[in-house]
């Protein structure tokens, strides 16, 4: 692929849009070429694409914005990229119901205008006009935007979230992108990894103490924590209460993503423990789906689980869903949706299928969800939350993301997970421990990051480095 830029250059930007419509290894030569000239900027775009050349000349209203002193900056990046997108439209139709807002956090770019003194109409005409995002997608960044500040605003400095990963499963999701082994080639690890997790545990908590800090919210993720065996969990999560939970916790999470990972004496060692949500993840309530996508477990067992989770006494239950399967249809969404919603969690999350190189899908041959029949899916996801009385609170896009949507988080009343909105708003440092944790230490509007080791093995051989590592936050503290 070649890119030729004139007048103006946006190389980041322009890469973004260009891999929506051409993959990596395709020959493919872009040239643009802009001009701003009094109130117009003129984009005159070239695309050759298998020996044939297809044009594209488009003028643009510049877009007054006193307020914002990069500005002139937005208005041409968008300008050009727009007039790409309009005109590689002419060789495959690719979903732009998100314009040409390139970004993973839509909300974050609405907060932003809110901060900067425009009112919501004018934040709406921002994004409908600039970005040329849809009136639809307009109006779920301020909804999400707007659910989100009630919990930002409340963010005491001195607070931290910690994360904690867990990288086991029980097996590996076809379509898995994330920091997780099958427990076949990694279970032999998982003793030890827990004993170095809990030093790793007691070395943080003195660090957050030294710090001046306290924890606010903890989340146990992975990979799949509920993977660990009794003995494993009960060790965990005692040493999470004794270092880690004072009277200000807020939220202790627990993934408990597979169901055939739970039960009873599990979600009773949790309860005791202090964790006050927990997340069951269907991904698909129908069972020839989950059987092709790798997961050994039914339908059944979810509604099974479920109902033990809630015996158990866990009020704040999540549940994922996968939008965009393989081979599901719309039908078929609706049916796993409806059917979550006979559980009635308090939270619904709504991930929209995202493939990365590593997820064995990308080479299964398998196709993917046409655009339009996402959209069908996320719009009835939407509708369908409102009416149950679940808001959107928190959203993220993602690159290689199908349909190039967005993943939405849906709650019921003071039933939102205060760690998902850090996480995605980057307001509040988040510690991170365990396999494949990613520290983000939030200060002075500065994100800095430090990085634990991904797979097991690794973690357990190069521990001393790990704890070494975790020293780094002092000098951010001190
Ligand atoms: S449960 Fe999640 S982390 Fe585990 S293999 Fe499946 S997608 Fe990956």
């Amino acid at each position: 692929m070649d890119l030729i830029q004139r007048g103006y250059s946006c190389k980041y930007d322009m890469e973004i849009f260009i891999n929506l419509f051409f993959e990596k290894d395709e020959d493919v030569i872009i040239m643009t070429d802009m001009k701003h000239e009094d109130d117009i900027i003129n984009v005159y775009v070239e695309i050759i694409f298998n020996g044939k050349v297809y044009f594209g000349d488009y003028k643009y209203k510049f877009f007054h914005d006193i307020n914002n002193k990069n500005n002139v900056k937005k208005n041409y990046t968008c300008s050009v990229t727009k007039a790409f997108c309009e005109t590689a439209k002419k060789i495959r139709n690719v979903n732009l119901s998100w314009g040409v807002m390139s970004g993973i956090r839509p909300a974050k770019v609405v907060r932003q205008y809110i901060e900067e003194g425009y009112n919501e109409e004018e934040v709406k005409n921002i994004l409908l006009k600039l970005y040329n995002t849809s009136k639809e997608k307009s109006e779920l960044a301020l909804l999400v935007a707007n659910n989100e500040k009630k919990v930002l605003e409340n963010i005491n400095k001195n607070s931290v979230s910690v994360y904690i990963g867990i990288p086991f499963c029980p097996t590996r999701c076809l379509y898995c992108s994330f920091v997780s082994t099958d427990i076949k080639r990694s279970g032999k690890y998982m003793d030890e990894f827990v004993s170095l997790l809990i030093k790793e545990i007691e070395k943080t908590s003195e660090i957050i103490k030294k710090c001046g800090l306290y924890v606010e919210n903890v989340y146990i993720g992975g990979g799949t924590p509920t993977t660990l065996s009794e003995k494993n969990l009960k060790l965990l999560l005692e040493s999470v209460e004794k270092n880690l939970i004072t009277d200000k916790i807020k939220e202790f999470t627990l993934e408990a993503g597979r169901p055939d990972t739970i039960n009873e004496e599990k979600l009773t060692i949790a309860k005791s423990t202090g964790v006050n949500r927990i997340s069951i993840n269907p991904q698909t309530m129908n069972d020839i789906t989950l059987k092709r996508i790798g997961r050994c477990h039914t339908s059944d067992m979810i509604r099974e689980k479920y109902d033990l989770a809630k015996k158990c006494g866990f009020k704040n239950i999540n549940m994922d869903l996968i939008a965009g399967l393989p081979d599901e249809t719309v039908e078929m969404y609706k049916y796993s949706l409806s059917e979550v919603e006979k559980l009635d969690p308090e939270s619904i999350t709504v991930h929209s299928m995202c493939i990365k190189k590593a997820a064995a899908l990308r080479f299964s041959g398998i196709e993917l969800t046409k655009s339009e029949n996402m959209n069908k899916m996320l719009d009835h996801t939407l509708y369908e939350m409102i009416k149950s009385g679940r808001d959107p609170y928190y959203m993220y896009r993602q690159k290689n993301i199908s349909g190039n949507l967005e993943n939405v988080g849906y709650a019921k009343k003071d039933c939102m997970s205060f760690y998902n909105i850090n996480i995605m708003e980057e307001v509040q440092t988040i510690i991170a421990l365990g396999g494949g944790a990613v520290t983000k230490i939030v200060k002075d509007d500065k994100i800095e990051r430090i990085f634990n080791f991904k797979d097991p093995y690794e973690y357990i051989k190069r521990f001393d480095e790990i704890i070494e590592k975790k020293e780094e936050i002092l000098k951010y503290y001190g």
